[in-house]
């Protein structure tokens, strides 16, 4: 897996100052995209070890809320694999620590058993989500007042209640107002 570019201290994809990581690969092509110069799967530089320590010892700084994932397309199925190793030690390591995720795939049409982008590790991340921001952007119902989303169409899906109860539950916005 290929990365684009890392922020340290993100403020704007995700409650608090996160560690974000914009993987290479996409296939959507959403028009209007922020970031058509990571649609290319071997845009940027390799995902390694060096830079995995790099990502945690950032995670670790006690004013840091967590990982996000961005793209590209984090659940594009090589990336999800290449994902996974990370995505476990945030999980194992600090638990008092949040993972936020953006994808431009639906969450219940594509990322369910049968999926287009469906696979033997996509349980697993989506278990580790707090929040899966989900959905393409679509430039006609774009709106620069949401919080963390660029259109309308997006959804914030609080993930922990929605794997517990099998059906979709938002996340309350006005918590992000505060
Ligand atoms: S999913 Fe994201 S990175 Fe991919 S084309 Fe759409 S806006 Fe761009």
């Amino acid at each position: 897996m290929n990365y684009c570019n890392i922020k340290n201290s993100d403020i704007a994809n995700g409650i608090g100052v996160r560690v974000s990581i914009f993987v290479a690969g996409c296939t959507h092509h959403c028009p209007g995209c922020f970031n058509p110069e990571t649609w290319d799967f071997n845009a940027g530089k390799s995902f390694d070890d060096a830079v995995m320590a790099q990502i945690l010892k950032r995670i670790a700084l006690p004013y840091c809320n967590g990982l996000t994932l961005l793209g590209g397309e984090p659940f594009e199925i090589p990336n999800q694999r290449g994902l996974l190793p990370l995505i476990r030690k945030v999980r194992d390591d600090f638990p008092d620590k949040t993972i936020w995720a953006y994808s431009g795939f639906i969450y219940d049409r594509d990322l369910i058993p049968g999926g287009r982008a469906y696979c033997e590790v996509t349980d697993e991340i989506l278990d580790a989500l707090a929040v899966l921001v989900d959905g393409p952007f679509v430039e006609s119902l774009k709106d620069v007042s949401l919080k963390f989303r660029g259109s309308s169409n997006q959804r914030l899906i609080e993930m922990p209640s929605t794997r517990k109860s099998g059906r979709i539950a938002l996340c309350d916005e006005a918590v992000f107002s505060n």
